[in-house]
C-alpha cells in the first residue's frame, strides 16, 4: 500500500467514524416538505409572511426545508406533489358544530393524513392582534400540526414544539423546536416517502 492509499484509507475511516459517532456535527441532506396553506380565514398577508418565517425557521433547525405553495401554485397539476404536499385549512373557527375537538385546541391534524387544521379566532385569543405575535403564533401551531402529521400519535413532548399547549413567551424568543427524538423520526418518515415515489416512478 502506498503512502498515498493508506493516507486515503485512514481518511474515509475517519469520515465513516465521523457519520457513526453520535453527537458530532455532520453534514446532513436537507430534505424538502412542500406545505399548502389554505387561508379560508383572511390572514392578512403580513402575519402569513411572519408565520411561514416562524414555521420554516423551525424546520430548518432539523434541515427540512419547506416549501410554500398557494393554491394558484402550477406545480398543483403535478399528482406527485398533490399526493406528498401537506394541506393546513386556516380556518376563521372551528367551523364543526358538532366538533369532539377540545374548546381550547388551537388546531388539529388528523393522524395518517396529510392535513391539518388551525384555529385563527383561538390564536387571536390567546395571542393579540399585532402581527408580529400573531405570525409567530401562527407559525408555531402550524409546525406544531404538521409534526403531529409526520410523528407517531401521541407526539406530545414536555418541551418543545410537541409541547401540549403553546408557550408564547418561549415562541416569541424563538427557542421551541422538535427534540432530537422527533427530529430523527421526521426526517426518517420523509426519507421513506421520499424513496416510495421514487420506486413508484420507476
Ligand atoms: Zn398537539
Amino acid at each position: 500500500m502506498t503512502t498515498a492509499t493508506t493516507a486515503l484509507a485512514a481518511a474515509s475511516f475517519l469520515l465513516v467514524s465521523l457519520a457513526a459517532t453520535p453527537g458530532v456535527a455532520q453534514t446532513r441532506d436537507v430534505m424538502p416538505l412542500m406545505v399548502l396553506v389554505n387561508n379560508i380565514a383572511g390572514v392578512p398577508i403580513t402575519v402569513l409572511e411572519k408565520s411561514g418565517r416562524a414555521t420554516t425557521r423551525i424546520f430548518r433547525e432539523i434541515d427540512v426545508e419547506i416549501i410554500w405553495l398557494d393554491k394558484s401554485d402550477l406545480r398543483l397539476t403535478n399528482p406527485t406533489v398533490l399526493k406528498s404536499m401537506i394541506v393546513v385549512h386556516v380556518l376563521p373557527h372551528d367551523t364543526n358544530a358538532h366538533s369532539k375537538i377540545a374548546h381550547e385546541a388551537l388546531g388539529v391534524a388528523l393522524p395518517g393524513t396529510r392535513f391539518a387544521w388551525v384555529f385563527y379566532d383561538r390564536i387571536e385569543a390567546l395571542t393579540g392582534h399585532g402581527d408580529n405575535d400573531l405570525g409567530c403564533s401562527l407559525g408555531h401551531v402550524i409546525a406544531h400540526e404538521i409534526g403531529h402529521l409526520l410523528l407517531p400519535a401521541r407526539a406530545h413532548s414536555p418541551s418543545g414544539i410537541m409541547m401540549a399547549g403553546l408557550d408564547g413567551q418561549r415562541a416569541a424568543q424563538g427557542a421551541l423546536f422538535f427534540t432530537r427524538g422527533q427530529a430523527r423520526q421526521i426526517r426518517s418518515r420523509l426519507m421513506n416517502a421520499e424513496q416510495q415515489v421514487a420506486m413508484r416512478e420507476q
